[in-house]
C-alpha cells in the first residue's frame, strides 16, 4: 500500500489516495489552529497522539456496532481508512455547556444539560462553519431527511459509548465534533478523527476550571502544557481495553 496523490490538506490532517481506490491514508499533523485558523501553532507529538487516540476510539466504536472508516494504523502518525466522500457537516454533541453554546445562549459554563444536545454546523471555512437549522440543512441539500435522522441517531449512540468509555478513564466528555462520510454504497460511516482536538475533556480528578482541561481549549486559551495534557489522555485511553461497553438499546 503506497500513499500516492495528496487529495486534501486540512488544518490538522492530510488525506492521500493509495493504490487501492477504496482506501485513503490519513496523515495526522502537529499543526494546531483555532478560531477558524486565526490562531496557529504546533503541538509537539500531536500527530502521533491523535492518531493513536483516534485509532483506539474507532476500534471501540466498531466493537460496539458503529460503522467507521477506520482500517488500521500502519505508522505512528498515519491511519488507513475506507475511502468516503465527507458530508459537509460538523455534528456536535454536547453533554455540558461550554464554548459556543455558552457564548450564544448565556448558559453557564459547566451546566449539565438535561439531555444530550445534537447540533449541525455547515463545514465551510469561508462562512465560518455556521450553526444550521434543520430546514437550512435540507434547503442546502447537505443531507436527505433520512440521512439526517440516521446522523442524529448515530451521534447519540456514539455519545453514549464515548461517555461511558471516558468515564472509565476518569474523564468527563463535555462535548465533541464528529464528521461522517458516504462510501461507494452510500452507507454512512463515521469519519475524520476523535481526539483532544475535537472533544472537550475534563479531568475528574481536578476541580479547578483551568487545571481540569485536557483538550484543545488549553491551546485556544493559552493554558500551557498542551502536549502533557494530550499525553495524559492518551495514557488513560490506551489503559482501557477495546470491548463492547453498553448494552444495545432494546428494539420494541
Ligand atoms: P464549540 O461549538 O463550543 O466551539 O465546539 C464544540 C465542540 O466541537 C468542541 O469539542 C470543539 O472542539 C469541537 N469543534 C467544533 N468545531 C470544530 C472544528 O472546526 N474543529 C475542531 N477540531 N473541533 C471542533
Amino acid at each position: 500500500m503506497f500513499a500516492r496523490q495528496k487529495l486534501y490538506e486540512g488544518k490538522a490532517k492530510i488525506v492521500y489516495a493509495t493504490d487501492d481506490p477504496d482506501v485513503f491514508l490519513t496523515h495526522f499533523k502537529n499543526d494546531a489552529t483555532a478560531f477558524n485558523a486565526q490562531k496557529r501553532g504546533q503541538i509537539a507529538g500531536k500527530g502521533e497522539i491523535n492518531a493513536a487516540i483516534s485509532s483506539h476510539l474507532f476500534q471501540l466504536l466498531e466493537a460496539n456496532s458503529i460503522p467507521t472508516h477506520f482500517i488500521d494504523r500502519p505508522t505512528a502518525e498515519d491511519m488507513r481508512v475506507k475511502a468516503v466522500k465527507i458530508i459537509p457537516l460538523e455534528v456536535v454533541v454536547r453533554n455540558i455547556a461550554a464554548g459556543s453554546l455558552c457564548q450564544q445562549t448565556g448558559l453557564e459554563l459547566g451546566a449539565v444539560l438535561k439531555q444530550p444536545l445534537v447540533e449541525f454546523y455547515y463545514k465551510n471555512d469561508a462562512l465560518g462553519d455556521p450553526l444550521l437549522t434543520r430546514d437550512r440543512l435540507l434547503l442546502l441539500e447537505l443531507a436527505t431527511p433520512e440521512q439526517l435522522d440516521q446522523l442524529q441517531q448515530m451521534a447519540l449512540r456514539i455519545n453514549e459509548l464515548l461517555s461511558a468509555f471516558f468515564q472509565q478513564c476518569g474523564i468527563t466528555l463535555v462535548d465533541f465534533k464528529l464528521e461522517f462520510g458516504l462510501d461507494r454504497n452510500q452507507q454512512i460511516l463515521l469519519a475524520d478523527e476523535i481526539s483532544p482536538d475535537t472533544c472537550r475533556l475534563w479531568d475528574q480528578g481536578e476541580t479547578d476550571p483551568d487545571r481540569r482541561v485536557m483538550d484543545k481549549d488549553r491551546f485556544r486559551r493559552d493554558l500551557g502544557d498542551v502536549e502533557g495534557a494530550y499525553r495524559r489522555v492518551l495514557e488513560r485511553v490506551l489503559n482501557q481495553p477495546v470491548q463492547p461497553l453498553v448494552q444495545e438499546p432494546v428494539q420494541e
